[in-house]
């Protein structure tokens, strides 16, 4: 073992399971580790550097904010945030948007927001948020407790009240626990990600959204990791044709930079008012300035690329050998493998080519904007390694 990983075993917390892998530089989707291999990278940072490393036209971006000022305080106006926060508004449809600096953080507005709405406008003080089974969002203690799968919450308990939970496409059951636990809001994602790359079905979200319009419920869609292009449209719900009341997001907005935003629509824009939330680093500019140049090359064309993209790993994949089935939508798949997921993300890994597991698949979370030639390239290897 080189001093490298020594140190980082000795003095950095032991939450993450690393790969023996250094990446120390990156172009596009072509990373290279301390001995100068490249590897192919389908995992962008977990759904991150949206347009790959260091793209040109971003680095510029953020290199022109980062020359003129880093950093304010929310005490001040600043230009990168509106733009963005405008942006948002014109491409969703929401009237406010608040921002933070990471997934979790852009759930905690939107359940801090769910409840506020709850105790100011429906006068009720403990109100419910209804989670789906199998969710995740987020690692902070009340984010944990909105994740549905217990494996999370061991050993945090007590997690924050207020939570409940339904099993993801079960109509019947969904119809039970609202009943059951008269919820204020429901959250889900519209492809559980960490879950295993599992969409939600046309009609279980339709049932969704008939329900709390009957029972005025608000819709929460978790859009980190699904947002910002990644699904085929600019985010995940608008490929099931509803209005959701508040959307989070986060992962791929800044194409590689920590941020959060929280988009509230037309019933809930005016729940949070002065001193009721903040964040020191929301809406930093640097990272702002990297959103809006990731944002504004968000448009039909690059869209098309994602649904072309898709198309060809699934052509490529589907029905090859050592390969069951895959899930998921856009650039964002899951990959039942016959072998351990693990085992192909290893192998991969030694013929160069980056990918991820959620459950028991192979994920893949490629750059939007991925080449088409390189992206075959990392196809060849994946079906060479699921058939041996
Ligand atoms: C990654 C993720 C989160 C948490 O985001 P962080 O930036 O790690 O806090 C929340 N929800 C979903 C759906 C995610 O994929």
């Amino acid at each position: 073992m080189n001093s490298f990983i020594e140190n980082d075993k000795k003095y950095i917390a032991s939450t993450y399971n690393r790969f023996p892998l250094q990446i120390v530089e990156g172009k596009g989707s072509v990373c290279k580790d301390e001995n100068g291999k490249e590897y192919i990278d389908l995992g962008t940072g977990i759904a991150v550097n949206t347009f790959g490393f260091c793209d040109e036209e971003w680095v510029n971006a953020v290199s022109k904010q980062l020359n003129s000022f880093q950093h304010t305080s929310n005490l001040y106006y600043s230009s990168p945030c509106i733009t963005l926060a405008k942006m948002l508004s014109e491409r969703t449809g929401c009237s406010k948007v608040f921002f933070s600096n990471s997934g979790a953080e852009a759930n905690e507005c939107a359940i801090k927001t769910a409840r506020k709405y709850a105790a100011d406008v429906k006068g009720v003080k403990e109100p419910i948020i209804l989670t789906l089974v199998n969710s995740f969002h987020g690692r902070t203690v009340t984010t944990l407790a909105a994740t549905g799968q217990d494996v999370f919450h061991k050993d945090f308990l007590p997690l924050t009240e207020g939570f409940a939970y339904t099993p993801a496409n079960d109509i019947e059951l969904l119809y039970e626990n609202v009943e059951k636990y008269s919820p204020s809001a429901i959250m889900f994602e519209i492809v559980q990600g960490e879950g295993g790359v599992v969409p939600l079905d046309k009609d279980f979200v339709n049932e969704l959204t008939k329900i709390a319009k009957e029972k005025d419920i608000l819709l929460i869609v978790d859009e980190v990791q699904t947002g910002n292009g990644r699904t085929g449209k600019l985010y995940s719900y608008m490929n099931y044709g509803f209005i959701p009341d508040i959307v989070s997001t986060a992962k791929g907005l800044a194409g590689g930079l920590p941020i959060g935003a929280t988009m509230l629509f037309e019933r809930v824009k005016d729940v949070l008012t002065p001193s009721s939330h903040g964040s020191t680093f929301g809406g930093n500019p640097v990272s702002c300035a990297g959103a809006v140049n990731i944002l504004s090359r968000i448009d039909d064309e690059l869209l098309n690329g994602v649904k072309e993209r898709h198309s060809l790993i699934v052509d490529t994949l589907n029905n090859a050998k050592g390969i069951k089935g895959i899930s998921g939508m856009g650039l964002m798949l899951g990959i039942e493998t016959v072998k351990p997921a693990a085992d192909v993300v290893k192998e991969c890994m030694e013929k160069g080519v980056l990918v991820l597991t959620a459950k028991t698949k192979v994920r893949l979370l490629p750059a939007l904007n991925i080449p088409m030639d390189t992206l075959k390239k990392a196809l060849c290897v994946i079906k060479e390694v699921c058939e041996n």
